[in-house]
């Protein structure tokens, strides 16, 4: 009996050791910030760590899943950028991702008329003009949100082409306006602050390099080092617990035991630690901050939590039979939707159908030649979230005909996928974005990644994508945040691998 007993405390107290002398530490995730802190933790001889993942699965917002005869990617899909990228860095010399095409796609109106394509094409240059324009576009008429200010900058290019009729100019400017917050993925671009240009460093390159046949979270195989030369795996999956959601994170050390934090999981099951690195998304922190941690977070901590913003985007893979659609023309990428004022309102009057005026496109799936893929921005991926699959594909399947059939013989897709983000109470939305309330409240990623020090101990740390100053809301950004907790740690211990210095 006693031994049984000691087996079940084993098996609840998961791998994380008490009675060694190097610190125990718990990672809450493991997405990208999780899994790279795991990584450089190991590598630099802390081994007494244990990852606590709520999901089946690690990955986190990079989800690479099989769909008919390919791999998908329902989160991150591609590397934006490639000089100081990290993930371009690593995967750059192992010949497994391919360059973005130039992007001309076509724009449709949503009842199937072609836009022609100089005046479509002009129009695109001057909105990206905006968009990469060197450092930011503030100044005149861009103090505050980045729709006021595209909006003037648009009105002005308007007029200087009469050609665009009133009608085109408010359909192209909801279509700008649905592709900008698929970038800062807010529920409006009135709402995206222009500091999001100022503080958001792109790296320079290629915003779309993709995995060719693979997926995204091939880059796990990589920070763990089973890729490409599976016998260097580092033995970070033995440390990680799915299913193992995280209900609290108790740092008031009411049992005096010297600043050791007590975490408890959903099944019951509780870990103790000297750090905690918390690496759940935004989204997480905002639903849960209040329930999450004991005691409650210092009040700039949470003026940062509900300061920053963090929105939706969705996506939805469908398969066909054949290519029916022009997806071998080298130089397009699929088809931009315009959507008129009258059809949005229509739509909106349902709310089943509420969720298809953000459908910015229909766009083609490198490497992957029968599939498509709608991508929908904002507020619509949320909306999107409570419509069924059913629904789903007969709705997708109908935007597809009225967009395309009077140019294509548009045929039936075989099977769909979609994502389901914000419903997904680990993830509670897609990624981070800087919004009037961002700036309002004074608050940053660099603020929401201190940790909460006591007697001079870093004992829980903030890692994920919003925590990264320079590249928050991407994978290279969690990857970096992860790196600079860990590195924390390393510090904290004198880069002495993590050894003679626990508290036990
Ligand atoms: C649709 C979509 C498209 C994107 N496209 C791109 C792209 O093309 N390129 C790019 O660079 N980035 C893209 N991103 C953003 C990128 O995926 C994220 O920035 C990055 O993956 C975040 O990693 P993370 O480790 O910070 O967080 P996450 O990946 O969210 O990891 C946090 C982990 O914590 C777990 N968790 C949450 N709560 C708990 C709890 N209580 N207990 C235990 N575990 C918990 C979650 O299950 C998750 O696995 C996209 C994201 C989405 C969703």
């Amino acid at each position: 009996m006693f031994y049984c007993l000691i087996f079940l405390f084993c098996l609840i107290s998961g791998t994380i050791s008490g009675d060694t002398k190097s610190p125990r530490i718990v990672i809450v995730g493991a997405g990208a910030a999780g899994i790279e802190a795991a990584t450089k933790l190991l590598e630099n001889g802390f081994e007494n760590l244990l990852i606590l993942e709520a999901e089946d699965r690690i990955g986190g917002r990079v989800n690479t899943v099989k769909f008919d005869n390919y791999v998908v990617d329902l989160g991150a899909q591609w590397i934006h950028g490639e000089k100081g990228n990290v993930v371009y860095e690593l995967v750059a010399p192992l010949n497994i991702t391919a360059h973005s095409v130039p992007n001309l796609p076509d724009v449709y109106t949503s009842t199937g008329e072609l836009i022609d394509r100089t005046l479509s094409n002009n129009l695109t240059d001057a909105y990206f003009d905006l968009l990469y324009m060197e450092g930011s576009p503030v100044g005149d008429k861009c103090e505050n949100s980045v729709g006021e200010c595209f909006e003037n900058k648009l009105k002005e290019h308007f007029m200087r082409h009469p050609e665009l009729n009133e009608t085109l100019q408010e359909q192209f400017l909801w279509l700008f306006e649905v592709t900008q917050i698929g970038f800062d993925p807010a529920d409006s671009w009135h709402d995206i602050s222009i500091d999001e240009f100022t503080n958001y460093k792109l790296c320079d390159g290629d915003q779309g390099v993709n995995w060719k046949e693979r997926g995204y979270g091939t880059i796990f195989d990589i920070l763990m080092k089973k890729f490409p030369n599976p016998e260097e795996e580092l033995p970070v999956l033995n440390k990680t617990i799915l299913n193992s959601e995280v209900t609290k994170i108790d740092y008031s050390n009411e049992d005096n035991e010297d600043n050791t934090v007590k975490i408890t999981t959903l099944d019951g099951s509780e870990y103790k630690a000297d750090h905690v690195i918390m690496t759940s998304s935004l989204g997480v922190l905002k639903a849960q901050y209040e329930t999450l941690f004991n005691p409650s977070l210092p009040t700039k901590k949470i003026r940062n939590i509900k300061g920053l913003g963090f929105g939706n985007a969705g996506k939805i893979f469908l398969a066909f039979n054949d290519t029916w659609f022009d997806v071998k023309e080298s130089n397009k990428v699929g088809y931009k939707i315009l959507w008129s004022k009258e059809e949005r309102q229509r739509l909106d009057s349902n709310p089943k159908t509420r969720w298809m005026p953000y459908a910015l496109g229909v766009f083609f799936v490198e490497y992957k030649p029968r599939l498509l893929c709608i991508w929908i921005s904002g507020k619509g991926a949320r909306l999107m979230d409570d419509v069924s699959d059913e629904e789903l594909l007969e709705q997708s399947e109908q935007m597809l005909y009225n967009l395309l059939s009077k140019d294509y013989n548009v045929s039936r897709p075989i099977a769909m996928i979609r994502s389901k983000w914000h419903k997904n109470k680990h993830f509670r939305g897609t990624y981070s974005f800087q919004s009037l309330e961002t700036r309002r409240t004074n608050s940053s990623a660099l603020q929401l990644s201190e940790p909460i020090i006591k007697m001079g101990k870093p004992i829980i740390l903030f890692g994920g994508e919003a925590t990264n100053a320079d590249y928050f809301s991407t994978v290279h950004g969690a990857i970096g945040s992860g790196w600079r907790e860990a590195e924390r740690l390393i510090n904290f211990y004198g880069k002495n691998n993590g050894k003679n210095v626990g508290t036990k």
